[in-house]
């Protein structure tokens, strides 16, 4: 069954993630959908909410320390206090718009890795990588790996192109088949696929070889369309 994760980047407030997860929460606890499931709020809404485990709720960042002096960040301290044990690592938005390095990344891997974190780890190809063909591409992609220990065994993988984020241009099938083998043939891990997937395409896209399920943003911020997601790939 695959994995389905929901990404609410700045979006919702406690309160109105407080309803969606009480939507999809009674959708898992009433539907035969065994898919494994998780939601990334934001960091202000990570509160428990009581739920029992039909979800799971992760960070989508944290920085690689306890505590300290790290402005606008927060640390394991801040992610233990709401049992946080899942984390999102090298969101295309954090290296291309938040500017986050390859080095800062792997920090964070091994520092979230160590205290055996689920580790969602996110690579992907901006446009004019794209456009310099698959060879290129998969070189781009792998030197995304550098300082990854991809053995871990919490690790999660997610392809998302940079291109298709936020921009409702999904990688044709064959785009995402191709990288999705060549990326299965070095890494043996749960390989997601993210960018614009939406209730019409999900399906289609979780039955390509090698897509383990799929990261989404904008079409999963409404509960109603995040259960009809997982309700199409049951
Ligand atoms: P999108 O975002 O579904 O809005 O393209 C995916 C992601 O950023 O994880």
């Amino acid at each position: 069954m695959p994995i389905i994760a929901s990404n609410f980047k700045t979006n919702h407030t406690r309160a109105s993630t407080k309803e969606y997860l009480e939507k999809v929460n009674n959708y898992l606890k009433t539907s035969q959908n065994s898919n494994s499931v998780f939601v990334f709020p934001t960091s202000t809404s990570i509160d428990n909410f009581s739920l029992e485990k039909n979800l799971e709720i992760g960070i989508q960042n944290a920085y690689f320390t306890n505590n300290g002096s790290f402005t606008g960040e927060i640390g394991l301290e801040q992610l233990e206090e709401f049992n946080i044990k899942t984390i999102l690592i090298g969101h295309s938005e954090r290296r291309h718009i938040l500017g986050e390095t390859g080095e800062e990344i792997a920090k964070k891997f091994e520092f979230y890795k160590n205290l055996g974190f689920t580790i969602i780890y996110c690579i992907g190809e901006p446009l004019e990588v794209k456009e310099a063909g698959l060879d290129k591409t998969l070189e781009y992609i792998f030197e995304q790996f550098i300082g990854i220990d991809t053995n871990y065994e919490k690790l999660i993988l997610a392809y998302e192109p940079v291109w298709a984020i936020g921009t409702g241009k999904t990688a044709t099938n064959s785009d995402i088949e191709n990288i999705h083998k060549a990326i299965k043939e070095k890494i043996q891990k749960p390989l997601l696929y993210g960018g614009s997937v939406k209730v019409e395409n999900v399906k289609d896209i979780c039955k390509i070889a090698n897509v383990d399920g799929a990261l989404i943003g904008t079409a999963s911020w409404k509960a109603e369309d995040f259960i009809k997601i997982l309700e199409n790939t049951k």
